[in-house]
């Protein structure tokens, strides 16, 4: 499994930087988790490819450019883009997003070939495919309903927290899970911030240091993602001060492959 997380921002050069503002993955180079930066980062060939989108939460940083995204394709596109979400979500995203205010009801609208996106309500608790994909999500514990995910493809299996605060179903579930390959968990607030990542249910790398310790499976990748970039050189000390082994920090526009 190729898994992207796209940049955010380009620097005077064009050159994506480290600083992550906007959450997407891109796995395989055709199903998206989140959509913060999807319309921003993508090269012309993915955006040729990208018809599914997982979508955790409904906050700005996930779903940025997810309208920008649609629209840019919306003559194109021979098929509906897929956006997967939990009903809690969709509904929020209809009412605050695609509500002919802030941006067209593109789930009502059709272009020459039929329907331009479409809905497909996420059973949590219960695997689904998306693409090639096998995924399961489960709730975790953020200030909207989120969920956190783990995704499988026939050679690996990775888990994705979301934004998440202490939570137990994930950690669950990536237990229960065989042969977990990576797992990609937020760490967002440096620790001297422990208040706002507690009232906005975030992790610290102390809240994430103790968190880990109900992971059960060894051996499996685990990078930081979603770190503030106001404070993310202070947030990469304090993870290293953790001296968890394969603990490391993903880096936004590189290719990981499991
Ligand atoms: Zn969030
Ligand atoms: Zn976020």
């Amino acid at each position: 499994m190729k898994i992207q997380l796209l940049p955010s921002t380009f620097d005077g050069q064009g050159r994506a930087t480290l600083d992550q503002r906007l959450t997407c993955f891109l796995i395989d180079e055709c199903v998206a988790i989140d959509a913060g930066s999807i319309a921003i980062a993508l090269t012309n060939d993915q955006r040729d490819h990208v018809r599914d989108i997982i979508v955790t939460h409904p906050h700005m940083d996930h779903i940025a450019s997810l309208p920008i995204f649609i629209d840019d394709l919306y003559a194109t596109l021979r098929e509906p883009i897929r956006v997967h979400a939990t009903p809690e979500v969709i509904a929020l995203l209809e009412r605050d997003v695609f509500n002919w205010n802030v941006y067209p009801r593109f789930s009502g609208l059709t272009n020459d070939y039929g329907p331009v996106m479409k809905y497909v309500p996420i059973p949590v608790g219960q695997e689904f495919k998306v693409a090639h994909l096998t995924v399961t999500a489960v709730p975790v514990n953020h200030i909207v309903p989120t969920i956190g995910l783990l995704v499988a493809d026939e050679h690996s299996v990775v888990a994705f927290s979301s934004d998440t605060a202490e939570t137990d179903d994930f950690w669950n579930m990536v237990n229960d899970a065989k042969g977990v390959n990576a797992l990609l968990i937020e760490a967002s607030f440096p620790n001297d911030m422990a208040k706002l990542a507690e009232v906005s249910r975030h992790f610290t790398p102390a809240a994430l240091g103790r968190e880990l310790k109900k992971l059960s499976q060894n051996g499996l990748d685990i990078l930081a993602v979603h770190l503030k970039p106001a404070y993310r050189q202070t947030i990469i000390k304090e993870l290293e001060a953790l001296q968890i082994s394969k603990l490391g920090v993903m880096e936004p526009g590189k290719t990981y492959s499991w």
